[in-house]
């Protein structure tokens, strides 16, 4: 079943190809990446010592996507120049290689394909691309990656730490491609799929090691004070105290960064479950979210009649990713992550399209992180800021963050603070900016009922609520129209970046690292 074995060139331990499109292999042995050449075996060098993920595929496993038969062959750890790092797997269905990955809750396919490779100096983000008969497709990245370590095979021969150019790109209807750059000496290699979610993957065999995941979720104490910190998802990079503030590397186990007392107390507990009612960006619902991380934002320098303020809830949920809501003047947007090619930007700033739609631009403006809590996909810092713009149509909204690297587009409705009150307890807590807090917004919490004639009182003023909380939802549209700035914003989904970017990652995925 192999199809080429011999011995390590380093260690003289046994080796063997699998699949013919493979050109190297990390030995088990020795940790060396191995490269097959038409006479002999070479070492390419030792790879990072790196800790590989408790991921849901392993090299060994075989399953079908969609009904095509698949073997996982080999993984590797990229590493963003933002700083975060994520995995790749390179999988073979009947001898085609593919790579699959995963950012964010959103997974990728896509397969070695052929098409005119545009030179990269010419591709940046935003700009609309033709791959050959594969269609239009939006540069949502480009940037260079890093290969740190592998796991069984790889298409491709890199020395372990070679820096890698590649282009991420999003088409219409989830369509996804990448171009692989390499290190700029070979052909450029092109690889067309599509997004999906893990569910379409059938694993029927097991066949690999998981190592125990590097970061044990829910385990981990505060480094600056001690407290237990809790940390409910694997792809939390960091976490900030709720006792001291302090902002810690979640993988180092140290303290980034501290900051002072948040401007409010949260009006949503974190680490609370609810179900979301209402259709996403991507018109899902009913599905339970946990409510992560929250974070204070605003825009306009403080003490000034332009500065503004606003909280966001970073909200996760193991098949779907990650969403937020963003309470802004009142009212609560649920944001999604899109696909920069699901968004039509070419008569920005004007309009964009999305879903036939016309968005009609709202507002650009530079914001900052003022508060954290919680924790984050991405290595969140207090003080960041980013440029965001902002498109609106009725109760809905279409926003994007741009930096020089990559460009990314999410999509916003506005959700009935009732929702919200019903989902995940919400409740004002202390009053935003020195205002009382809105009665009505806390209507969802019924006072326990007083002994003697005050009770009747407080039904009475609780249904006169509710009425007042239905008028509101029903105006929520005209209401829109007049807000000032909201600082709803973006989620730097469909890749790495955050090269200044609020919500990027600092490293996820880009959808295929392959090549020779
Ligand atoms: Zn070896
Ligand atoms: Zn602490």
């Amino acid at each position: 079943m192999a199809v080429t074995s011999g011995s390590c060139p380093n260690c003289g331990g046994q080796i063997e190809f699998r699949a013919g499109s493979s050109i190297s292999l990390v030995c088990k042995y020795c940790k060396h990446v191995v490269v097959r050449t038409d006479r002999d075996f070479q070492n390419l060098g030792k790879i990072a010592d790196v800790v590989f993920g408790d991921t849901a595929l392993a090299p060994g496993d075989r399953g079908t996507f969609k009904g095509r038969s698949f073997s996982v062959e080999g993984r590797l750890v990229l590493q963003h120049p933002a700083g975060g790092q994520w995995e790749e797997y390179y999988v073979v269905f009947a001898g085609q290689p593919a790579w699959v990955s995963e950012a964010q809750g959103f997974w990728q396919v896509v397969w070695a394909a052929q098409a005119p490779a545009p030179p990269p100096h010419h591709l940046q983000p935003g700009m609309q691309v033709q791959l050959g008969t594969h269609g239009t497709f939006v540069v949502a990245e480009k940037n260079e990656a890093t290969f740190l370590a592998g796991e069984g095979e790889l298409p491709f021969a890199a020395k372990p730490g070679t820096k890698r150019l590649f282009v991420d790109l999003s088409g219409p209807g989830g369509g996804f491609a990448t171009i692989d750059y390499g290190d700029g000496t070979g052909a450029p290699q092109i690889y067309v799929g599509s997004q999906t979610s893990f569910a379409e993957f059938q694993i029927t065999e097991r066949g690999g090691d998981r190592p125990a995941a590097a970061v044990k979720t829910d385990a981990i104490k505060c480094p600056s004070c001690g407290a237990p910190l809790p940390v409910l998802s694997a792809g939390t990079e960091r976490a900030a105290c709720r006792h001291c503030n302090a902002i810690s590397d979640v993988k180092l186990q140290q303290v980034v960064a501290r900051q002072a007392q948040a401007r409010q107390v949260p009006g949503i507990e974190l680490g609370r479950k609810g179900v979301m009612p209402l259709a996403d960006g991507r018109g899902i619902y009913n599905q339970e979210w946990t409510v992560l991380g929250y974070v204070e934002r605003s825009t306009g320098a403080q003490g000034t009649d332009d500065w503004f303020g606003w909280q966001e809830y970073l909200l996760y949920n193991p098949q779907h990713g990650y969403r937020w809501l963003v309470y802004d003047e009142g009212q609560f947007y649920y944001i999604t992550p899109l696909g920069a090619g699901d968004v039509d930007a070419s008569r920005a700033p004007v309009f964009v399209v999305f879903r036939n739609l016309h968005f009609r631009r709202r507002n650009a403006q530079q914001c900052r992180v003022d508060y954290v809590l919680g924790e984050f996909y991405w290595k969140v810092q207090n003080g960041e800021t980013v440029q965001m713009e902002d498109y609106e149509h009725g109760r809905e909204i279409v926003s994007v963050e741009r930096t020089a690297s990559e460009v990314n587009w999410s999509h916003g409705v506005i959700v009935p603070v009732p929702v919200i009150v019903q989902a995940f307890g919400f409740q004002v807590k202390t009053s935003p900016y020195g205002a009382p807090p809105p009665a009505a917004f806390n209507a969802g919490y019924t006072p326990p009922a007083s002994s003697g004639g005050g009770s009747g009182v407080i039904i009475a003023l609780v249904i006169v609520l509710v009425v007042f909380v239905l008028m509101i939802a029903a105006c929520g549209a005209c209401s829109s129209g007049s807000r000032r700035s909201s600082g709803y914003s973006s989620s730097g989904y469909s890749s790495s970046s955050s090269s200044g970017g609020v919500r990027g990652v600092g490293g996820s995925s880009s959808g295929g690292f392959g090549g020779k």
